[in-house]
């Protein structure tokens, strides 16, 4: 029993009910969008994403975690706006989306670094720290819609110092809100173990954390390892693939699923999309700027659910990976 703080209001971790671990509203550079994007109309933003999550509610899901943060554009307003108007769950994130560098306001702020922060003792030494607590324990942007967990990134560049600052003050905040941690790593270069060393040596307790993008990979060696460390592994970008992934295919992510399961990792193991209503990251014109033809948000639950089941995976086990782990991750 732990309160989650939602866009809309507080619940408790057991009403969470069926959750998508990693789905976006809007992934756009806000700066970006107002210069060069008048396509992007806000009515029309809002109006879409209401439809889409209405259709994922009546498609049987409860509760999804919107793990947009900072260099990803999220806009409290805007995902509230949404979250208004739909009866599904909501759950904002804080920290850092890069691969390489800090955003240039902490490039120059932080220990050691030009403009340092008087520090009282016993307070972190870096004040990314506080953003981050209080983004969790206060609210966002001014606003009392507080996020409820963590988010960092580490990709091909690997540890770059930035990143390791970025993973070590998500660690602090993790510490001292008890909040859990989600990771965007990259399944090729196994940068999901990388994340678990720097995370473990702060101090985190890796079951709080989550392997973002797991399901990238066939090689169950590698996510094998993950899990032994005690993390839950993102199944989390059904309806991606194509020459994108290296050719990568719905097949795939199922296979390596069921290969999980069968050797006991189905309490280690969430799903999702990692899908967006709009995002800036395609050409005007693009149809991803809107929704990929075959990605949708409702993958999981019309085609992987039905998928799982029919390669003997259990209603049980399935349950495990929609309700019972996103749960336990939240709860302390
Ligand atoms: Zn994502």
């Amino acid at each position: 029993m732990t309160a989650v703080s939602t866009l809309t209001g507080t619940i408790d971790s057991s009403a969470l009910g069926r959750v998508l671990v990693h789905e976006h509203l809007f992934v756009l550079n806000e700066e970006y969008r107002y210069n060069y994007r008048p396509d992007f109309v806000e009515e029309d933003m809002i109006e879409t994403a209401v439809e889409q999550l209405a259709e994922l509610k009546a498609a049987g899901i409860d509760t999804i975690m919107d793990p947009t943060v900072l260099g990803l554009g999220r806009f409290i307003h805007r995902m509230k706006a949404v979250a208004d108007r739909v009866e599904l769950n909501i759950i904002p994130a804080t920290g850092i989306y890069t691969y390489r560098d800090v955003p240039f306001p902490f490039t120059y702020v932080g220990p050691g670094l030009g403009y340092d922060v008087d520090r009282a003792p016993g307070q972190p030494a870096d004040f990314m720290v506080d953003h981050f607590v209080n983004d969790l324990t206060v609210g966002i942007a001014g606003t009392d819609i507080r996020a409820s967990f963590l988010k960092c990134a580490i990709d091909t560049h690997g540890l770059t110092p930035d990143i390791e600052r970025i993973l070590r003050a998500v660690a602090q905040a993790h510490l001292a809100t008890g909040a859990p941690v989600t990771v965007h790593t990259d399944s090729h270069s196994r940068s999901g173990l990388l994340a678990q060393d720097v995370l473990e040596a702060e101090g985190v307790d890796l079951p709080r954390v989550i392997i973002g993008h797991s399901g990238d990979t066939k090689d169950v060696d590698y996510l094998r390892a993950v899990a032994d460390r005690g993390s839950i592994l993102g199944m989390d970008r059904f309806g991606h693939g194509g020459e994108e992934f290296g050719g990568f295919t719905f097949g795939d992510r199922i296979n390596t699923i069921v290969a999980l399961v069968e050797e006991g990792y189905s309490d280690r193991i969430t799903l999702s999309h990692d899908n967006f209503v709009f995002a800036d990251f395609y050409p005007p014109g693009e149809p991803r700027n809107r929704l990929e033809k075959d990605l949708t948000f409702l993958v999981v639950s019309q085609q992987a659910v039905p998928a799982l089941l029919d390669r003997g995976v259990t209603q049980a086990q399935v349950d495990e990976m929609l309700i019972h782990n996103p749960r336990r991750y939240f709860e302390r």
